[in-house]
């Protein structure tokens, strides 16, 4: 036993010398497959993210921020806000992505992250979003939610207007209904008193 034991151990140099022998993997040039389940960097679709901080409300680690970035859809992300994840604090738990409601963000497979200091691991969304907006469309969302908001302020005038010409309508009659019913009133206060004279 302790006789082959020493001839593997001379013969396991002479292998390595000779052959190309795989002792560890070729980090970072080769990775290993991750598991379907795996997560990783959180990915952010920035077209329909719509800005409403839930992500970072649930994070237990608070480690969820929002901020501006231009990129997303400013007809549902009028604030145009997104997170920014701090992942020197983050647990990879997935509750950011399971209270999404519009599921726009979910772990992804990527798990290289490192930088000189920890405000490099501090991660905003141009690094997240796996899907944004052109500037060029980001313009045209722009000029289109302008156009819905001008066409709501619009309406909302006229409803006023025509609620207002309502009132006024329905308040004449009642006026006008209101003199004779006081002459009345007058008419009967007037007739016991004279009664009562005789
Ligand atoms: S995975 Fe968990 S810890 Fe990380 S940002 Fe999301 S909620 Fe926070
Ligand atoms: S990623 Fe989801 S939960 Fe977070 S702000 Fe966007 S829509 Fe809301």
């Amino acid at each position: 036993m302790l006789k082959r034991k020493m001839i593997k151990n001379f013969t396991w140099p002479l292998k390595i010398a000779t052959r190309e022998i795989e002792v560890t993997r070729l980090y970072p040039e080769v990775m290993m497959e991750l598991p379907a389940v795996e997560r990783g960097i959180h990915e952010l679709d920035a077209t329909t993210c719509i800005g409403c901080g839930t992500c970072a409300r649930v994070c237990p680690n608070s480690c969820i921020e929002m901020v501006n970035f231009k990129f997303g859809n400013p007809l549902k992300n009028k604030k145009m806000q997104f997170p920014q994840i701090d992942f020197g604090r983050c647990m990879f738990c997935g509750l950011c992505v399971d209270e999404c409601p519009v599921e726009c963000l979910k772990m992804g497979k990527k798990v290289i992250m490192a930088g000189w200091e920890r405000k490099d691991i501090i991660k905003g969304p141009d690094f997240l979003a796996t899907k944004r907006f052109s500037a060029k469309e980001v313009a045209d969302l722009e000029a289109e939610a302008k156009r819905i908001a001008a066409e709501k302020a619009a309406a909302k005038k006229t409803a006023a207007k025509e609620g207002a010409a309502k009132e006024g309508a329905a308040k004449k009659p009642a006026k006008e209904g209101a003199a004779p019913a006081k002459k009345k009133a007058n008419g009967a206060e007037a007739k016991p008193k004279e009664g009562g004279a005789a």
